[in-house]
């Protein structure tokens, strides 16, 4: 896998897309000694479970350390912090990691016990996780979900749970952006595995989580956010420490430049529930056997529409999925090229949020 390399798959099973990107990966390729200290971040940012669109799957966290201990790694640790206020051990235990740990005896590090080093960069000085600092690969696992702070949470903010909480309160009165970017500069992770299955609408606790049943994997972090954003909607302008860690030399952020590798195509294997304030923007879709990944794209658009007061514009209900092929009423709207028959659609398969954005904001 090249550093511009992103590797995409969708589908309902974590397990088996996890093992797909990994094969794909080659990951022996990029952790050459066998004997290397590997870390695993997953996010348990509160003590929720992955079907509230917060924390990382654990069958994603399991099936990564069954593939690495198959081919011979055996120094690998679990490694993460909840926000502050809330425990990271609960975490563990609500999703499992317990067992995981026990099964493959795999330490876990909560890092609100662990030793930090206080290290400076770009004026901002903060307490970094030794654990993470001695480890010589690190794979972070990151939900793609929203964020009502810095609009959007992935590779790059995940790192925040390497800090102490007391770094991680002074991140919160610096504003968050310039001090993630900065944290990067220092250790950003060698490996990004996005566990974008259902991340959360808008808030990094969950609670409205998006079905998009799709993972992705990439080496540049800030690549990594860069892509990730145009799947929920997002102008890079909007999340700036994007281009701030770019600004670091963490990595790049034109995805022109970007080789993206689609395992497999989209799935509508399952139907998707909208609840809370989902199931209010999709008062706007007329979906019919759509995929998940477009149907999910489709729901981040409205919602960034509704974030700007334009989703009172829209006249028409949107027409999504696979339901719509060959049909040719040219009174209706819709996204993605299975609606190409309809009066107006925007193609793609499945079109990216910030396009249907742009399409609905032409109408
Ligand atoms: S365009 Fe059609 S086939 Fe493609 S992702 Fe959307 S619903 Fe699925």
């Amino acid at each position: 896998m090249d550093k511009n390399d992103i590797i995409l798959t969708y589908g309902s099973d974590p397990v088996a897309m996890t093992r797909a990107l990994l094969e794909a990966i080659d990951i022996e390729s990029l952790i050459l000694d066998k004997n290397s200290s590997i870390a695993l971040k997953p996010n348990l940012v509160v003590a929720a479970t992955a079907e509230s669109g917060a924390t990382t799957h654990p069958s994603i966290v399991r099936e990564i350390i069954s593939f690495l201990q198959e081919r011979g790694y055996s120094r690998i640790k679990i490694v993460e912090s909840a926000w502050v206020g809330d425990s990271t051990k609960e975490g563990f235990r609500v999703n499992g990691y317990e067992a995981i740990s026990k099964t493959f005896k795999v330490p876990l590090v909560d890092v609100k016990d662990d030793d930090y080093e206080k290290l400076t960069s770009n004026g901002i000085t903060m307490e970094v996780s030794k654990t993470i600092l001695d480890t010589d690969f690190l794979i972070s696992l990151p939900v793609l979900k929203g964020h009502c702070q810095t609009a959007m949470t992935c590779a790059l903010k995940n790192m925040k749970g390497c800090l102490s909480d007391r770094s991680k309160r002074m991140f919160h009165n610096l504003g968050l952006h310039k001090p993630i970017a900065a944290l990067n500069a220092i250790r950003c992770a060698d490996l990004v595995i996005v566990d974008s299955l259902n991340g959360d609408l808008d808030f990094e606790e969950g609670g409205n989580p998006v079905r998009t049943d799709r993972m992705f994997a990439a080496r540049d972090s800030v690549l990594c956010d860069s892509f990730g954003s145009q799947l929920l909607g997002f102008e890079l302008e909007d999340i700036p420490y994007i281009q701030l860690a770019e600004s670091m030399g963490v990595g790049f952020t034109d995805l022109s430049k970007a080789r993206v590798i689609q395992l497999n195509e989209p799935t509508n294997d399952k139907v998707a529930h909208p609840s809370g304030e989902v199931a209010n923007l999709a008062r706007y879709t007329l979906p019919k056997n759509a995929c998940s990944a477009c149907y999910g794209n489709l729901i981040h658009a409205l919602k960034r529409l509704d974030e700007v007061d334009r989703l009172g514009n829209l006249e028409t209900k949107i027409c999504i999925g696979q339901g719509y092929r060959g049909e040719t009423d040219k009174t209706r709207i819709g996204v993605g090229v299975c609606t190409r028959g309809l009066g107006k659609s925007l193609g793609g398969c499945p079109p990216k949020a910030i396009d249907m954005i742009q399409f609905m904001k032409e109408l």
